[in-house]
Parts: structure tokens; C-alpha cells; sequence
């Protein structure tokens, strides 16, 4: 077993169209990228230097480092989850607070906490998705599948 092993090769969000350098480059070439640093930094799961998205949050297409393959990626709700629920306990923990220290007016609270709410959510959401398309490709996670009746090998 070689370090080569530890790549996972035959994911749908592989590509074999490498480009130049032919499908034995695919996922071959690169070590393996920890998914909170590429997901953190909004980069390739598999080379970690690609941009993973073009705009805000729209994924591309493809890896323009590595030529990776885009287009089977998808995490879902997952990162609306973890934002809602980190955001919304800090939110209401920071309401509590300024209410219980400085007492101002109900329409103080929406100037303070509207802004933070759209911009931790805007700001959180690119991280926690580029981190469950990393851990997505890298534990190889897909839709399942019905077993090939005619490979049964488990009995
Ligand atoms: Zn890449």
C-alpha cells in the first residue's frame, strides 16, 4: 500500500478529463488536503489551491488547478444547519447581554443585530460549505445506490 492509497479515486466528482497530462495525474499527484483547511480557505478538495466558487457562494465547474470535477458536488442544507445554529446562539447570548448591560430600546436591537445576522450569515456560509464538500470527497459520501444483484458476494 503506497501513499497513492490514500487518495480516494473513484468518486463521482472525479475527472478523468485532466487535461495535458492524462487521467493517471487524476487525484494521483496531490497528497491528502485536510478539508478544514481547503474548506476553511474556499479552495479544491483535492489539490487545495483551486477557487471553489465563482461569485459568493456558486461552485464552479471544475478545479482550474487540477481539473477536478465540480459537477457531482453538492452539500445539500448542511451548511444552512451549522450557520443557523451558531449564528442564531450567538445572536440571542449577545441580544441578552447588550439588553441586560445597557438596556436600550427594541429598535436598537434591530440595527445592531440585522447587520450581524446578514453578514455572519453571508460570511459563514462559503467556509462550513467549502468544509462539507471537502469532508464529502474526501469520505467519498454519494446517493446510495441499489446493490448489483449479480456481483453478490455478501450472500
Ligand atoms: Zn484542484
Amino acid at each position: 500500500m503506497s501513499d497513492r492509497d490514500f487518495v480516494p479515486q473513484d468518486l463521482p466528482i472525479q475527472s478523468l478529463k485532466t487535461g495535458e497530462n492524462g487521467a493517471a495525474r487524476a487525484g494521483m499527484a496531490y497528497g491528502p488536503q485536510s478539508p478544514f483547511s481547503t474548506g476553511m480557505r474556499s479552495r479544491c478538495p483535492r489539490c487545495g489551491e483551486g477557487k471553489l466558487y465563482k461569485g459568493l457562494l456558486e461552485v464552479r465547474d471544475g478545479c482550474d488547478h487540477c481539473g477536478l470535477d465540480y459537477s457531482q458536488v453538492d452539500s445539500g442544507d448542511g451548511p444552512a444547519v451549522f450557520v443557523i445554529l451558531i449564528l442564531g446562539a450567538l445572536t440571542v447570548l449577545g441580544a441578552l447581554l447588550v439588553d441586560s448591560i445597557f438596556e436600550p430600546p427594541y429598535w436598537a436591537h434591530a440595527i445592531i443585530w440585522a447587520p450581524f445576522i446578514v453578514g455572519g450569515s453571508i460570511g459563514l456560509l462559503a467556509p462550513f460549505k467549502g468544509i462539507l464538500i471537502a469532508l464529502q470527497y474526501q469520505n467519498k459520501a454519494r446517493e446510495g445506490r441499489l446493490a448489483d444483484p449479480t456481483n453478490d458476494q455478501d450472500g
